[in-house]
């Protein structure tokens, strides 16, 4: 495991979003911007996911905290590639965090790779990092109201996966309002309901991104 620390990393986000993205592409690497608030569930998400379809897809993940290897320890328990950023405080990745990151992993052999954001459903969807694509995670503890008052990031992501349908039960969330706040939000986007405990709909997820990461390796 890696680490790299808020001090290392300095320049412009949109050079070095761009720098990124032409890495990427000229690697046929599908690079996903993994976004959403503390405790969404990102992480177990990641982890169902490399479990999941390390047979079908090579996969590494960038971790960004503000303190701590703790989710890094995580991912590399599943056998994937991972580099933590530590931001020090710092509320959301910027795109020179990632390319320093990047440097730190063999890109010659993968096909996706997942960067989780700092856990914050604001910020983080204002700094492009070079991804293909932006993904939400909201979690059903959350509350359905959270798409109306956050709507930026429901905007640009291209899924929204609604975690933790295992609590529906237990809360007074409203599956239908908020599926119809977010596509109102963004027509097109994927909306998946799913949970990462006891895999439900994961199945969908799976597919999503096999369908994306197969896109860009196409074009290589
Ligand atoms: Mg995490
Ligand atoms: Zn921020």
């Amino acid at each position: 495991m890696k680490v790299l620390v808020k001090t290392d990393i300095l320049g412009r986000n949109e050079n070095a979003a761009a720098e990124n993205a032409a890495l990427f592409a000229r690697r046929g690497i599908y690079a996903l911007n993994l976004l959403g608030s503390p405790g969404a569930g990102k992480t177990t998400l990641l982890e169902r996911t490399l479990t999941a379809l390390s047979g079908e897809l090579r996969m590494a993940v960038v971790e960004g905290d503000l303190f701590t290897v703790k989710d890094a320890a995580r991912i590399e328990r599943c056998g994937a590639p991972v580099v933590q950023i530590n931001t020090s405080g710092g509320c959301h990745l910027d795109a020179s965090m990632v390319a320093a990151a990047l440097a730190q992993l063999d890109l010659t052999a993968l096909d996706l790779i997942v960067i989780e954001n700092v856990g914050n459903l604001v910020c983080p969807a204002e700094f492009a990092l070079g991804e293909d694509a932006k993904a939400v995670v909201l979690s059903i503890a959350e509350g359905d109201d959270k798409p109306l008052k956050y709507p930026l990031i429901f905007k640009e992501s291209a899924v929204a996966v609604l975690n933790k349908c295992d609590l529906l039960p237990h809360t007074d969330f409203d599956m239908a309002a908020a599926r119809r706040d977010i596509e109102a939000l963004h027509p097109g986007i994927a909306v998946l309901p799913v949970s990462s405990r006891t895999e439900e709909g994961l199945a969908a997820w799976y597919a999503w991104l096999r369908a994306a990461a197969a896109k860009k390796r196409d074009v290589r």
